[in-house]
């Protein structure tokens, strides 16, 4: 399928040095203005946030910290740096921020790097049951140079189990424990993890990648009081660019910062510090913070409007900003779901539920979340009609009738229109 590019002049010295290249990222705009993304871990940066990442930050090495580099001619990326972590660590509020981390699974390495040897246990959630591949799964490096031992959620509620949690981390006494996912529906209780990790002598991780801006705009509870280390990506809920932090108490701040430099990195990407320290700005700001709320109470609305349907939804709704949807009683596989509500204009991913009889790549259920719907302006009565379309998506899934996802997405033409995305051309 070819796209027609939106605005193809609007990279005026791209169109001239490569247009084919050009074309394509025009292509990439109009699809993202005008598809519903419902991916839970994608979101529209601002204007300002792009413009900072493809600054001439570009061309400047800086290996080291600010005031410790390697190179000369740091005047202004210091400054830069600084900037960032000062923000991270006063939006947050933790003692010491790390912004260097290329992204979330570097971060984490970085973390193993700091606090575990090869052959060492850490604990993390099972990649199926909603845990990040780097929380120790077998497939990712943090699964196979330590040992990984994983835990769940409960087979009747879909929640973790804080007691199975702490037998399991008595038992095995990892050197580090993670909390948080890519696919938890539900408030994570970092108190009780701090527990547990305290009786058990681990290091606790609280990886946030997905609820950092809900975090920031206390639309979730904040881990920095109870975690040793706080994870994140800066590109999901929280708006920035694609990248990561690494945040802590003052005691393991040396050690995060030799494990990502020059323990796992080199140079630091600049350019994208600078649009960390933008989106860290924007995160600071009162409209933040309503936007965190409307994307949970979008997200409430969305899950009501699919249990209104008939859908079954993994631990029953939400708390957050993400809904996961088990297809297994609509007799219809993720996959096969989630391709035709790509062709209805509506862009979600295939996922694995919890105890999935399926397998990883054909799961059964669906992911969904409201932090991208949240930024072009979509409120809680806007809901009810997302949970319509997939609704009839899906009973077209399985009907295999195309014209039903043709006017699905004829219908989502009419809404992505009436509310453009934030950092598009129009
Ligand atoms: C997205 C995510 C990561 C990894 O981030 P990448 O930038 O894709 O490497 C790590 N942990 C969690 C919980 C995530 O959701």
């Amino acid at each position: 399928m070819t796209i027609p590019a939106l605005a193809p002049t609007h990279h005026p010295a791209l169109a001239a040095a490569d247009p084919e290249l050009a074309a394509l990222v025009g292509a990439e705009e109009r699809l993202q203005a005008e598809t519903l993304r419902l991916i839970p871990s994608e979101n529209y940066v601002s204007a300002a946030v792009l413009e900072a990442s493809g600054t001439v930050l570009q061309n400047k090495y800086s290996e080291g910290y600010p005031g410790r580099r390697y190179y000369e001619g740091q005047q202004v990326v210091d400054q830069v740096e600084r900037l960032a972590a000062d923000r991270a660590r006063a939006l947050f509020g933790v003692d010491h921020a790390n912004v260097q981390p290329y992204s979330g699974s570097p971060a984490n390495l970085a973390v193993y790097l700091a606090f575990a040897r090869p052959g060492d246990t850490v604990m993390g959630m099972a990649l199926p049951m909603g845990g990040h591949l780097t929380h120790g799964w077998g497939v990712s490096a943090t699964g196979s140079w330590f040992r990984g031992v994983q835990y769940g959620v409960r087979r009747d509620t879909g929640l973790i189990d804080y007691d199975q949690v702490r037998e399991l981390a008595l038992k095995e006494r990892p050197k580090v424990l993670f909390c948080g996912g890519t696919a938890l529906p539900r408030t994570i209780d970092f108190a009780a993890f701090a527990q547990i990790a305290e009786e058990a002598g681990a290091v606790l991780v609280a990886d946030i990648a997905h609820i950092a801006g809900l975090v920031a705009g206390g639309a979730h509870p904040s881990p920095a009081p109870y975690a040793d280390v706080v994870s994140t990506t800066t590109h999901k809920t929280l708006r920035g660019p694609r990248g990561a932090m690494l945040m802590c108490r003052e005691q393991h701040a040396k050690a995060i910062d030799k494990a990502v430099f020059p323990g796992l990195q080199g140079g630091p990407h600049n350019q994208t510090t600078a649009a960390i320290a933008v989106a860290l700005h924007e995160a600071a700001a009162p409209s933040f913070r309503e936007y965190a709320h409307q994307v949970v109470a979008n997200a409430r609305a969305l899950a009501d409007g699919l249990l209104a349907r008939g859908f079954d939804l993994v631990s029953g709704g939400t708390d957050n900003h993400l809904v996961l949807v088990d297809l297994t009683s609509r007799d219809v596989p993720g996959k096969t779901a989630a391709k035709a509500l790509d062709r209805a204009g509506i862009v979600v991913n295939h996922n694995t539920v919890p105890f999935d009889p399926r397998k990883p790549f054909d799961p059964s259920g669906i992911r969904v979340g409201t932090p991208s719907l949240t930024s072009r302006g979509l409120r809680t009565e806007h809901m009810d009609a997302v949970a319509g379309w997939i609704d009839r998506s899906v009973t077209a899934a399985r009907t295999g009738d195309e014209a039903a996802l043709a006017a699905v997405r004829a219908e989502v033409a009419e809404l992505t229109a009436a509310h453009p995305a934030p950092g598009l051309p129009v």
